[in-house]
């Protein structure tokens, strides 16, 4: 089910056990801002999910409340990760779903980096 992006942010949420190392993960990068992993069921070759260290539940909240530090943090922390990946050459997709129409299931904040084939059109039409 879609979350309601403009919730209180809940910190029994699935991500939020996973940066407090209660439930594994597939990591590939972390510093002191962003944690990215494997997602669990990928929609392509390469499916990577990377996630703010701080409580915030979509991009809105992130965008309104996070601090500049942060917010540069977790854009870099994005960005090496593509690169760490061999992603810019051949291309990518990031994606962020945000609430009910974005259709984002977990209410931590996370971006999704998609790669590794033809990813064809931005949305179905
Ligand atoms: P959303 O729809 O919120 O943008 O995407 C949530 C993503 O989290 C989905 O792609 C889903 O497969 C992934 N996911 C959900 N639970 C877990 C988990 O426990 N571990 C990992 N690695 N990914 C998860």
């Amino acid at each position: 089910m879609p979350i309601d992006a403009t919730q209180a942010y809940d910190d029994q949420n699935i991500f939020a056990k996973i940066l407090r190392g209660e439930i594994p993960c597939n990591r590939v990068y972390e510093d002191e801002f962003a944690l990215a992993f494997h997602d669990i069921n990928p929609q392509a070759p390469i499916h990577i999910l990377v996630v703010p260290k701080g409580p915030y539940v979509s991009w809105d909240d992130f965008s309104a409340k996070a601090g500049d530090g942060e917010i540069a943090g977790f854009i870099r922390a994005v960005g090496h990760v593509a690169r760490e990946q061999g992603l810019p050459a051949p291309g990518y997709r990031l994606l962020a779903n945000i609430g009910g129409h974005g259709h984002q299931e977990v209410p931590h904040l996370h971006v999704h980096l998609f790669g590794g084939r033809q990813l064809g059109a931005m949305l179905p039409r």
